[in-house]
């Protein structure tokens, strides 16, 4: 029986030069691992059949389902400041996009599902342990409220990968409200191919930010909307120790989704300087650096976009300039007012950014953790006798009983009652991230022991990060010395 899926491909309508087209490579025996059946329904897909053979043979990449039009995209990208005028889908194939119940527009691709004209020396294959780890990291920061790219299924192929091991093969299917990226535009910039620039930016003005059309201005209304999209995402990240890993231009999104879970990975112990990728050797990607590296990005796009702005060159860079010259401001508001509400400051007042950065510095200089010691502190906004709790994540926990008393008296001009104020204090300091240990138990649990328990233990919990969930505490926790994970690697 032809099974056929509610597609509806516009970006297979764009000209050839925007993509390959090229089918997924079949595997020797699928088999499920994970379905995301609220994800499923979310995007009017069937879980139901989504899990029974035919659909297993679909997120397998066996078999295109009719209304699909596979293709691999085209794009360029700064990789770690290098220009590279082609990269493009060398192990994912856009099975094609569908409406979901929300009325938006969604891509369903495949990762891991064989080679494309973009693998170059690839495989075009992924490891189960990059497949989990995005699943788990993707899904986690979609309960923490941060714009991401989701994972709708994970299936082990029934076939081996080589990498410095052998390891078992996987497809991880991967939605995301579209994979344009600031390296989409610059393939079409290198190679002065105006023309598809201008379809493209007409293309991601009307699936993303169709409000701009209406502009004086709609190419700098969009660059505003990207530089706007971005400013507002790296706060998220930075409020919850989420290190992206791979910030090159081909990993940032235009819709402004967090994309492209490779080596990424959670602080524990608050320090700006954090690093796990383990080809970051410079630590370009570091933490802290985040907000500078994507203005850095927005650049490159911005680059891209002015033969749209202006016949006139000067006046194109001078309006390039402007709307980059938002991003400083739009992402320390998003990222001041984040902070506030992380000490449970509703009102701004002139010295909390003083309070706030003693804070961290007294975090970073006693080897605090970032995650525990907001959520305690959610607890101490209403009970001084849980001081204790956020006291000892110090190594001087005198550093914190300095700190604390300039706090409370800064609580005291707050509006509203200290039950409230725990209440939102929750809401913005997660008590679960997907911390790296947990995450290198699970990927090991699956390897060794084709045990996927704890990945959906692991999976369920962060599906909750801002509920105590008594029963998962350990969850909460810090690695043990021994338990450390301090590098993280692609995987591909
Ligand atoms: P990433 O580091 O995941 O952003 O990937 C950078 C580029 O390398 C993209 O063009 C990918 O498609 C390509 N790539 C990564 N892994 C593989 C692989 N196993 N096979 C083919 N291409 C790959
Ligand atoms: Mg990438």
């Amino acid at each position: 029986m032809p099974v056929t899926l509610p597609f509806d491909n516009s970006y297979a309508r764009l000209p050839d030069r925007f993509y390959a087209r090229v089918a997924p490579t079949p595997v020797r025996a699928p088999k499920l691992v994970k379905l995301n059946r609220a994800l499923a329904r979310k995007l009017n897909l069937d879980p139901d059949w989504l899990e029974s053979p035919e659909g297993l043979e679909m997120l397998a990449g066996n078999r295109i389902p009719d209304g699909s039009e596979p293709i691999a995209m085209a794009y360029a990208g700064h990789q770690f400041g290098q220009f590279v005028p082609q990269l493009g889908d060398g192990r994912a194939i856009l099975l094609g996009e569908v409406i979901g119940r929300d009325g938006v527009r969604r891509d369903i691709q495949l990762k891991g599902s064989g080679p494309t004209p973009f693998s170059r020396q690839g495989d075009g294959r992924a490891a189960i342990g990059p497949v989990l780890r995005e699943y788990l990291v993707s899904e986690a920061m979609a309960a923490l409220g941060v714009p991401t790219t989701r994972s709708l299924a994970a299936v082990l192929t029934g076939e081996v990968v080589i990498r410095d091991r052998f390891l078992p093969g996987a497809v991880l299917t991967r939605v995301a409200r579209s994979h344009i990226r600031i390296g989409t535009f610059q393939y079409f910039a290198v190679r002065g191919d105006f023309e598809a620039l201008q379809q493209l930016a007409d293309y991601a003005i009307a699936r993303h930010y169709p409000e701009v059309a209406e502009a004086d201005h709609p190419y700098r209304a969009f660059l505003d909307a990207v530089v706007k999209a971005q400013a507002e995402l790296v706060p998220k990240w930075l409020l919850i120790g989420f290190i992206h890993g791979v910030l090159n231009t081909d990993n940032t999104s235009i819709a402004g989704e967090t994309i492209d879970y490779g080596p990424c990975a959670f602080m524990d112990t608050y320090s700006p300087t954090t690093v796990f990728s383990s080809i970051d050797y410079h630590g370009r990607y570091a933490y802290g650096n985040q907000p500078q590296i994507v203005h850095w990005n927005l650049v490159r796009f911005a680059e891209t976009l002015l033969p749209l702005l202006s016949d006139d060159q000067d006046k194109a860079v001078a309006m390039a300039q402007e709307a980059i010259d938002t991003y400083p401001k739009l992402f320390e508001a998003a990222y001041h007012a984040g902070l506030r509400r992380k000490l449970g400051l509703e009102t701004a007042r002139d010295h909390d950014l003083d309070l706030i950065h003693d804070l961290l510095k007294a975090m970073a200089e006693n080897g605090a953790d970032f995650t525990l010691t907001f959520r305690n502190l959610s607890e101490a906004v209403a009970d001084p006798a849980a001081d204790e709790q956020v006291r000892s994540l110090f190594t001087d926990p005198a550093a914190y009983d300095a700190w604390a008393p300039r706090w409370r008296q800064r609580l005291a001009d707050e509006p509203g009652d200290p039950a409230a104020r725990r209440q939102a204090m929750r809401a913005a300091n997660p008590m679960f991230i997907p911390r790296n240990h947990r995450i290198e138990a699970v990927i090991n649990a699956a390897v060794d022991d084709k045990d996927y328990a704890p990945f959906e233990e692991l999976l369920a919990v962060l599906s909750r990060p801002y509920e105590n969930q008594p029963a998962f505490a350990l969850y909460a926790q810090p690695p043990e010395p021994h338990e450390r994970v301090l590098k993280t690697f692609c995987g591909t």
